[in-house]
């Protein structure tokens, strides 16, 4: 799918809110419109038209970047040039990513224009992803599996749990991704039991499990893949947490298809492990939708989300933590489809024991 035809689409989407213009002020959105890479740029979108507003450090990148798009420069302060480019009428802001001061400067340059705060509008565009979109995201996957696949093969050889994470990240550049798509979590024995763990420079525990959570990014798009290893023998507790979530993680993954509620998907993996006696120990949701944005739409948990359709991207990573004992998380990528998923990851979730 092209820029144009997103600009089709939104313009249904302005008609059916009764705005005659949207101003695009999320660096993400404004990339998804577009085309448009830079950290200082906002995008005026009518039914028929598009205006990026942009400095002029970003002259030459803008004007190879965009598609379709009118390009003006403007001062460092873009809400000086605001006037020329906005039309009249009832115009929306993007409500999540405005702060309360730059609407009130906002509003006080464009007086004559009523600002309606709205939410979701583009992000409802990106929520089903495109053919193209789609090949970036499986490249971005490939390469996080190369990387994890070099990590089991090498074992921690010694690596502080720092140390290891960096590996991974220089692995993937090697690979040709531009980068990781968020901080490598890297989290042995006890500290494995915090689900958002920073790496510590510290040497990597035998007997016990690693949670090794890690992405790619290309063209702009993440990857998103978790593998819980074994450095050795196990204790019963750690031995049953895998062997539950493994099983949560193939329920839900079993369940998620084009229809059914994200709450459902997020079901079939908490039953399993609320049966198992470990539901408090799996405090976050099970997945979510990554593009453009490592976390974004569709949100797969119990509370709000929404009916999967196909075409979507989502992650399902069951998790159970045992406070002072250690954790285990096991997360896919996966395309939703009409008749199931299509797993994207290719790292298999056998328990595997690697060498420290
Ligand atoms: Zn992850
Ligand atoms: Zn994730």
């Amino acid at each position: 799918m092209s820029h144009r035809s997103r600009q089709a689409r939104i313009g249904g989407r302005l008609a059916d809110k009764d705005l005659d213009a949207l101003i695009v002020t999320d660096p993400v959105n404004v990339r998804y419109l577009s085309g448009f890479v830079g950290s200082n740029g906002v995008l005026v979108v009518t039914a028929g038209h598009r205006v990026l507003l942009t400095d002029s450090r970003y002259t030459v990148a803008a004007r190879a970047q965009v598609v379709d798009t009118d390009v003006v420069i403007a001062g460092r302060d873009l809400l000086d040039s605001m006037a020329e480019v906005v039309p009249t009428g009832r115009v929306g802001i993007e409500a999540d990513h405005m702060t309360v001061a730059r609407r009130d400067r906002m509003a006080s340059r464009l007086r004559a224009i009523d600002l309606v705060p709205v939410t979701g509008i583009v992000e409802g565009l990106r929520v089903v992803k495109d053919p193209g979109e789609l090949d970036l995201i499986r490249e971005a996957t490939r390469v996080a599996d190369a990387a994890l696949a070099r990590l089991v093969a090498e074992g921690f050889a010694g690596r502080t749990e720092a140390e290891t994470a960096w590996a991974l990240h220089g692995w993937m550049r090697d690979l040709g991704a531009e980068g990781a798509s968020f901080d490598i979590i890297v989290a042995g024995g006890a500290h494995g039991a915090l689900p958002h763990a920073v790496p510590r420079g510290e040497r990597i525990p035998p007997d016990t499990l690693v949670v090794v959570d890690m992405g790619a990014r290309i063209g702009g798009y993440a990857s998103d893949c978790t593998r819980t290893l074994s450095t050795g023998i196990l204790p019963p507790a750690l031995e049953e947490a895998y062997a539950v979530c493994r099983e949560a993680h193939g329920a839900a993954l079993a369940a998620c298809r084009a229809g059914v509620h994200s709450r459902e998907v997020d079901s079939a993996a908490r039953n399993i492990i609320t049966a198992a006696g470990l539901g408090d120990r799996f405090g976050h949701g099970l997945g979510h939708g990554v593009g453009l944005d490592i976390h974004e739409r569709p949100w797969l948990r119990q509370e709000g989300g929404e009916v999967l359709q196909t075409g979507m991207v989502v992650t399902i990573e069951p998790g159970i933590y045992l406070e002072g004992v250690g954790g285990v998380r096991i997360e896919d990528l996966a395309v939703v489809g009409d008749d199931g998923c299509e797993v994207l990851t290719c790292v298999p979730t056998d328990l595997i024991t690697t060498t420290i």
